[in-house]
């Protein structure tokens, strides 16, 4: 089958490995219908999470269930469904408390050896391990563009949303306008908001999330946290989002929040340590809320939310590309020439 693979820092080619096949009763052999490329993908295409030369990637993908093992109770051959970003089980003592995040039995798609050694989604075919707690069912009449991205960016934007505890007429400030802020600011809407302040620095993507109901603010032509400062009566916002994972990033999602309020970080740290602003923190009475998305929980109210038209997340996908032309795919994302693209086999 055809495979994208990481081919080295800023490489990827398209090629040509073994199709995966079940080796355990938990998994699901999957066709994959649609891949996507994720920002999270740019952290192997960068190096900073490592992984060895012809490793599968992608993460982020909807499928045709081809054939399962014989544990897999929920499932059955012919099943459409979206799959979360990682494997969780279901059963650990973290899952039966609700945080599939912080399962025991975890691993991630698309990551090679160094997150758990699973095939990747920008494939023809992906083997599913703990299919049954770690797959949902695609609604009838749902498209694949539609329903991709339940498995992960719009879960973290969901996530995003919900732990910054906004509050209606609240003032939000979304960090980052990538697929992931652009989630975030589409989501953060349902908890009715006054106002979703978006920062970024790329025109194309402030566009589409003033579409989304956002007020753009582009860093580079002012200052963020003024600007934010100023559109919330000279306070700051109630709470912020940070999706980007840079020092610079997290800084501005700290510094705009007024006292009392809370940041919810989603971006995947770019750095393992850095300068924390405790004493600020303390001083401003914050709350610091930050993590990988819990996918398992949110997957199907967002189906839900998307069939009841209350969620259009396809609206950020703005190239529609075949999986042949993965390499130029992910050079034109890093690039920020796409703001989302999806992958057909
Ligand atoms: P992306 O790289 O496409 O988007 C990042 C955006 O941030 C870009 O548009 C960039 O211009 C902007 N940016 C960079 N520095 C900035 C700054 N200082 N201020 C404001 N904007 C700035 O990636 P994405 O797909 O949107 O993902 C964003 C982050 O979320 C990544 O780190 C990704 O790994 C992470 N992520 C986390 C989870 C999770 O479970 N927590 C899930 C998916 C993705
Ligand atoms: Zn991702």
């Amino acid at each position: 089958m055809k495979a994208a693979t990481f081919q080295g820092v800023g490489e990827v080619k398209v090629i040509d490995v073994p199709k995966p096949s079940i080796k355990n009763p938990d998994e699901a052999l999957l066709k994959v219908t649609l891949g996507a490329i994720c920002g999270s993908d740019l952290h192997a295409y960068h190096g900073r999470i490592p992984m060895s030369v012809g490793e599968l990637l992608g993460h982020e993908f909807v499928g045709v269930v081809e054939e399962v093992g014989s544990a897999v109770r929920r499932f059955k051959p012919g099943d459409r469904v979206v799959v979360s970003f990682y494997t969780s089980c279901g059963h650990c003592a973290l899952c039966r408390k609700g945080w599939f995040n912080e399962c025991v039995n975890m691993a991630t798609f698309g990551f090679g050896a160094v997150l758990g050694d699973l095939g990747g989604g920008q494939a023809e075919y992906v083997v599913v391990p703990l299919a049954d707690s770690s797959m949902e069912h695609i609604p009838g009449g749902m498209s694949d563009e539609q329903a991709i991205f339940v498995g992960d960016i719009l879960s973290t934007g969901f996530f995003a949303a919900e732990r910054a505890e906004i509050k209606p007429g609240d003032v939000v400030a979304v960090i980052g306008a990538g697929p992931v802020g652009l989630m975030a600011t589409m989501c953060a809407q349902l908890f009715g908001p006054s106002r979703v302040l978006v920062v970024d620095m790329v025109d194309s993507r402030l566009e589409t999330a003033q579409e989304l109901g956002g007020i753009p603010i582009n860093a580079s032509q002012m200052h963020p946290v003024e600007s934010i400062a100023r559109l919330s009566g000279g306070l700051g916002a109630d709470s912020s989002i940070e999706a980007v994972g840079a020092a610079a990033s997290v800084d501005t999602a700290i510094q705009c929040v007024r006292g009392g309020g809370t940041i919810s970080m989603v971006g995947v740290p770019s750095e393992f340590t850095g300068d924390f602003p405790y004493y600020y923190m303390w001083e401003k009475s914050l709350t610091f809320r930050s993590g990988r998305c819990n996918v398992q929980k949110y997957m199907r109210p967002l189906l839900d939310l998307i069939a009841a038209g209350r969620l259009k997340p396809d609206a950020i996908i703005s190239h529609r590309m075949k999986l042949d032309q993965a390499e130029e795919a992910y050079r034109m994302f890093d690039a920020r020439e796409a703001t989302k693209i999806v992958l057909t086999p």
